[in-house]
């Protein structure tokens, strides 16, 4: 889905109370706020804002964002993250988990357990990007590209862990989207299309980012990503407060300078925006008015209100700091297309040009003829594709939440013409049906969030358009979308290429343009999503633990086999003929280093939902081995013929 704006624009709010006491601020993308005549809001430090957002040809406009509580204070910030959440992982009667529980503690394979003290109390709040990137460094989920070249900026490559996530991820959509589904189908288009199709789509025109360039230092952004704001000291002599007296420094306040920050959670935003604004107080502490305001015993900044440069005059850019030179030496925006062009044959001129698909989506409409010609599809029906997407970012960031080689999981429902009582439903369904299949790969509830565009912040053709969201450590954004998008694509495919795309109802025969519901969802985004939903911490007997706590559907490693010890010749036989077994239907890992309690918390780290562990009762005994869940750490005795039936319970659910 074709999701840029050329007038993309975000607005924060922070009500700061610098010495400390939390404020309450709004966040928004997709609003527009001009500089107006000052800046204050004179309403307490709460704003609301008012949407006027401009479109482009298949346009994105909010970003849905939570509320947090900030506080800061000029003398050292008192900001609290955004509420949070712990991830409750139940915690189970005391024993060690540095043994398997054998035959002689635990008899009938579905109730005996034993299991050591865990209890999970990780604070999502305090995730960090960082944390995750070395994380799937270090256990081989997510490498940098080109690595030994210093990298690629935008690109990644995945490792062996990730790489069976990522399928897993893909698996999990095409078996809940399309082969569960008697009414979706699914194809897979080249990645190059003939060009035409981007001209009939819109891209060529208007899949654009605005981009500003810094002239010192020819770096370029994103101009929607990146936000000033007026750096305001509060004159507690002139009143001190928060309203706008109209003398552009707003509220009796002097004004210092601009701060430049780029997207960011919140609170980073407002850390490094109160770290230019103190630098721009020092700067400024020669000036008089500075001097006679800092007199007073509390001495404040005024809140930070952010607007990106897409909304400033030249003006204002000419006194926006750059964040590479510090100096306002940034250009106003422009548009930059961000499709990756290409030459087709062995010439090389404007007749070879052609383009890496930036979307799988239009790979469908231009094969939708084809595909209702072959089948006996009857509207209602979809189709759906999963696959690569190349787009140019000008600032690719967040790790793989933003890429320039990324992909996609796209389908096109189609439906019959008509207003919001036809396509309505349709649009709710697959809203809750996207939500529950999220849910469904294990992303946890309270991560997970709307966005609902509406009105003006809707492209011209478009009926609706919902963003499902999801709270990353540098913000809350957007996962997934699910447009409602009339019958654009068709009637544009159709008027480009002289085709008629059209559906004929037998019963009614009638002829009509089909509408189209879209659910759009990066599998990159998903990746990362269920990486940090699954980061946990707990302590077990007191021991610190790291885990993954990924749902076993989408878990990498389904099952790690353990011989309780590697030099008894039957035990390891046992133990290799269980994991051969295994093999054959899950992706699963055989370990025979270390100790048991270093082994299983090796499993934890990377995700494993589940330890065998084979053991002298298995052979000499009750032919039975321990499997522990990773969760609880609790274990249980399974006939050795039981496991497949028990395993395909708990992963497949079956
Ligand atoms: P954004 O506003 O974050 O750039 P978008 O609105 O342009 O996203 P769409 O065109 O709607 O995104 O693409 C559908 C989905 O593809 C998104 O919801 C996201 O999951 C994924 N996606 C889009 N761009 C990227 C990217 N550069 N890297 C990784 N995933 C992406």
């Amino acid at each position: 889905m074709l999701h840029r704006s050329s007038a993309l624009a975000m607005f924060l709010l922070s009500s700061l109370n610098l010495l400390g006491n939390g404020g309450r601020r709004e966040f928004r993308a997709g609003v527009v706020f001009g500089f107006g005549n000052g800046f204050g809001n004179g309403n307490g430090g709460i704003v609301r804002t008012v949407i006027t957002t401009t479109i482009a040809t298949r346009t994105k406009t909010t970003k849905g964002r939570a509320t947090a509580l900030v506080g800061t204070s000029i003398f050292g910030s008192t900001a609290e993250a955004e509420a949070s959440s712990s991830p409750s992982s139940p915690s189970s009667p005391s024993a060690t988990d540095n043994a398997p529980a054998s035959s002689s503690t635990t008899t009938s394979s579905s109730t005996s357990t034993s299991s050591s003290s865990s209890s999970s109390s990780y604070d999502y709040s305090k995730l960090k990007m960082e944390d995750v990137v070395s994380l799937c460094k270090r256990r081989g989920i997510v490498f940098p590209s080109s690595e030994i070249y210093n990298g690629y900026a935008g690109f990644f490559d995945y490792g062996p862990l990730g790489t069976e996530l990522k399928r897993n991820v893909k698996d999990a959509f095409w078996t809940e989207f399309v082969r569960a589904r008697e009414d979706v189908v699914g194809i897979d288009s080249s990645i190059i299309h003939n060009p035409s199709t981007w001209k009939s789509s819109g891209h060529l025109d208007g899949f654009s980012d605005p981009m500003v360039d810094c002239r010192e230092t020819k770096l370029r952004y994103r101009a929607d990503q990146l936000y000033t704001s007026p750096a305001i000291l509060l004159d507690n002599d002139r009143g001190g407060n928060d309203k706008d007296d109209g003398d552009g420094g707003g509220g009796g306040g002097i004004l210092l300078g601009y701060v430049t920050v780029m997207e960011g959670n919140d609170v980073d935003m407002i850390k490094s925006a109160e770290t230019q604004a103190k630098k721009l107080l020092k700067e400024s502490s020669g000036r008089d008015d500075v001097k006679d305001a800092r007199s007073g015993r509390d001495a404040r900044f005024k809140p930070f209100e952010f607007v990106d440069l897409t909304q400033v005059t030249e003006d204002i850019m000419r006194r926006v700091p750059s964040p590479g030179s510090g100096k306002p030496t940034l250009t106003m925006p422009r548009d930059f297309n961000l499709m990756f062009s290409t030459n087709v044959g062995a010439m090389q001129d404007a007749t070879s040009l052609a383009y890496l698909r930036p979307e799988t989506a239009q790979g469908i409409f231009i094969n939708y003829k084809n595909v209702l010609g072959s089948s006996r599809l009857k509207l209602p029906f979809g189709i759906a594709q999963i696959g690569k997407a190349f787009r140019n970012e000008i600032t690719p960031r967040n790790f793989i939440f933003r890429s320039r080689e990324f992909e996609q999981m796209e389908i096109e429902y189609f439906i019959p013409p008509g207003d919001e009582e036809v396509w309505g439903p349709y649009h709710r369904d697959w809203i809750r049906d996207s939500r529950s299949f999220l849910e469904g790969v294990g992303l946890r509830s309270e991560l997970l969030g709307y966005d609902v565009h509406s009105g003006d912040g809707l492209a011209h053709y478009a009926r609706a358009c919902t963003d499902i969201t999801f709270k990353f450590p540098f913000g809350t954004q957007e996962l997934m979308g699910i447009a409602a998008r009339g019958d654009f694509d068709l009637r544009s495919h159709t008027e480009g290429s002289g085709k008629v795309l059209d559906y004929f109802d037998e019963d009614t025969k009638e002829k009509f343009t089909p509408h189209v519901i879209e659910p759009s969802l990066g599998v990159d985004r998903l990746v990362l999503a269920l990486i940090c939903s699954a980061y946990a911490e707990d302590e077990i007997n007191g021991e610190k633990r790291n885990y993954l706590s990924f749902h076993p559907r989408i878990a990498p490693v389904k099952v790690a086999v353990l011989p309780l010890v590697k030099n008894k010749e039957p035990l390891v036989d046992a133990a290799r003929a269980l994991f051969g077994k295994l093999q054959r239907r899950w992706n699963v890992m055989y370990d025979q280093t270390g100790a048991i309690g270093r082994r299983y918390r090796r499993a934890d780290e990377i995700g494993v939902p589940y330890c065998i562990t084979v053991d002298f009762d298995t052979i000499e005994k009750d032919g039975a081995v321990t499997v522990r869940d990773r969760d609880t750490t609790e274990q249980v005795r399974i006939p050795l013929d039981e496991v497949v039936p028990y395993l395909s319970k708990m992963i497949d659910g079956y």
